[in-house]
C-alpha cells in the first residue's frame, strides 16, 4: 500500500483491493463487496459484522432494515451518517447471512486493520459479538455493551448489533438507552477543535 499517500488516497486504494480480492470462499457467492465508507479524517467509526442481503446488491454498508436504524440511532445523538466511518468485520455477504467463519474473519482482517489506521478514529463502536470480539476477546455481550473502553489509545464501545434489535423489544430499548449514554462523548469526539473558530478568524484576517 502507497506508503506517504494522503490517507483517502490510501482508503480508495484498499477499496478498490477488497472488491477485487478473492483470499476467502466468500468472494465466489458475492456479488459486490463492501469495503466501508465514510469521511477519512472521522472521529467515529462504526464496525458490523458484515454485508447482508441490500449491502451485498449495492457495495454499500448498512442501507437495508438495520441501516435505517443505525441512522436513527445516529441521529438520536446527533450525528448523521455522513460524518461518521461505517464497515464491517467482513468485506463480502455470506451465503444466507450466516455468521462469518474464522478463516473468513482471518483473511478480512488485515483490511480492518489497515481502515482503523489510515482513519485513526477516537472511537470505535463495535455492532454485534463479531466486531466486539476483535477488541474484547471472551467477552460477553451482555456484560460489556454501552461501556467505553479503552483499547491501543482508542475509546471502545461495544453495541447489540442494530439488526438484533430490530427485532427484540427489549433489545431495542437496551441499544438506544446505550447510545443516549454516550452522547456526550461522541459530541465531544466531533465536535470541532476549541480554538477552530479562532484560527477560522486568523485566517480571514490575513486575507485582508
Ligand atoms: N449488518 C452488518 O453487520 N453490516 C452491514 O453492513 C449490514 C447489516
Amino acid at each position: 500500500m502507497g506508503e506517504g499517500m494522503p490517507p483517502e488516497d490510501e482508503l480508495r486504494q484498499l477499496a478498490r483491493t477488497i472488491q477485487s480480492c478473492t483470499e476467502c470462499q466468500l468472494h465466489q457467492a458475492r456479488k459486490l463487496a463492501v469495503p466501508g465508507e465514510g469521511p477519512a479524517d472521522a472521529a467515529v467509526m462504526f464496525i458490523g459484522e458484515g454485508p447482508g442481503f441490500h449491502e451485498n446488491e449495492q457495495g454499500r454498508p448498512f442501507v437495508g432494515a438495520a441501516g435505517r436504524f443505525l441512522e436513527e440511532l445516529l441521529g438520536s445523538v446527533g450525528l448523521t451518517r455522513q460524518q461518521v466511518f461505517i464497515c464491517n468485520v467482513i468485506k463480502c455477504r455470506p451465503p444466507g447471512n450466516r455468521d462469518p467463519l474464522p478463516p473468513e474473519i482471518d483473511a478480512c482482517a488485515k483490511y480492518l486493520e489497515a481502515q482503523i489506521r489510515l482513519v485513526n478514529p477516537r472511537i470505535i463502536v463495535t455492532l454485534g459479538r463479531f466486531s466486539m470480539a476483535r477488541f474484547f476477546p471472551g467477552a460477553r455481550i451482555s456484560a460489556v455493551h454501552g461501556k467505553a473502553r479503552p483499547v491501543g489509545g482508542r475509546t471502545v464501545v461495544a453495541m447489540y448489533h442494530p439488526a438484533a434489535a430490530l427485532h427484540q423489544p427489549a433489545l431495542r430499548q437496551t441499544v438506544e438507552a446505550d447510545f443516549a449514554a454516550l452522547t456526550p462523548l461522541l459530541a465531544a469526539a466531533v465536535a470541532p477543535p476549541a480554538d477552530a473558530d479562532t484560527a477560522a478568524d486568523a485566517t480571514q484576517l490575513s486575507l485582508f
